[in-house]
C-alpha cells in the first residue's frame, strides 16, 4: 500500500484478502444491513462481570461506528444471523484441557467461531456476509473462570465477529488487542456495502 493511511492495506489484509483465499470472494465481508443482533447467554456468577464487559462493548463499538453500524441485544436466538455471546466456552487445544495455569491459557481466553467451544474460523458465503447463522463469540475458560479477560479484548473478539478475520499490527499480534487504527479499519468496512473492491474503498475515520 502506497497510500498514506495505513487503513486499507489492514483492510485488505485482514478482511479482503481472507475471503480471496477463503472461498474466492472479491471484495470485503461483513454483515449486511444497518444492525447486527447480538444475543447474550444468561451467564453464571463467575462470568457475571464479563457479560457487563459485553455489553459495556457493544455500547463502545455502537459510539464508535454510530452511522454505520449498529449492535443490538436481542433476547432470541436463531430466527434470524446473530452474534451469539457464551461465557466459559472460549476453545482450548486437547493437552490444555486440564490446565488451570493462567500463563499457558493467556491466549486461550476468548475466540470467535462458528460453533461453541470450537476454534472453526467464520468464513463469509458468496454474497460477503459471514457464512452460518450464528457467529459464536466465546468468551472465558471453563465454569471457573481461571483466566480473566478486560474489555480491550471483548472488543477484539467483536472485531473478529465483525469480520476482521486476521491480526495486524493494532489488532493483536505484539501492539496489544486494539488500537485506534482497529476502530478506523472497522469503520471503513462498515462504511460500503459487502463485495465492495479494495479500489473503490477510501479510508474512513471512527467517531472519536
Ligand atoms: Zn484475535
Amino acid at each position: 500500500m502506497t497510500t498514506a493511511s495505513p487503513i486499507l492495506g489492514f483492510l485488505d489484509d485482514s478482511n479482503i484478502q481472507y475471503a480471496m483465499q477463503h472461498v474466492g470472494v472479491a471484495g470485503t465481508w461483513r454483515w449486511p444491513g444497518a444492525t447486527v443482533p447480538v444475543w447474550i447467554r444468561r451467564p453464571s456468577l463467575q462470568y457475571a462481570h464479563e457479560a457487563q464487559l459485553v455489553r459495556q462493548a457493544i455500547q463502545e463499538i455502537n459510539r464508535r461506528l454510530t452511522g454505520r453500524i449498529e449492535l443490538q441485544e436481542t433476547p432470541r436466538i436463531g430466527l434470524t444471523s446473530c452474534i451469539a455471546v457464551s461465557f466459559g466456552t472460549a476453545y482450548r487445544p486437547e493437552e490444555l484441557r486440564a490446565e488451570t495455569d493462567c500463563r499457558k491459557l493467556w491466549g486461550y481466553r476468548a475466540n470467535v467461531s462458528n460453533a461453541i467451544g470450537a476454534c472453526d474460523r467464520v468464513i463469509p458465503d458468496e454474497h460477503g456476509h459471514p457464512e452460518c447463522l450464528v457467529t459464536w463469540l466465546n468468551i472465558g475458560i471453563g465454569q471457573d473462570n481461571p483466566c480473566k479477560v478486560d474489555l480491550d479484548i471483548v472488543l477484539h473478539e467483536f472485531g473478529h465477529a465483525l469480520g476482521l478475520a486476521e491480526h495486524f499490527e493494532g489488532f493483536g499480534l505484539q501492539s496489544g488487542a486494539i488500537s485506534e487504527d482497529f476502530w478506523d479499519v472497522l469503520a471503513t468496512l462498515y462504511n460500503d456495502r459487502p463485495l465492495t473492491p479494495l479500489a473503490a474503498i477510501r479510508p474512513a475515520k471512527a467517531a472519536p
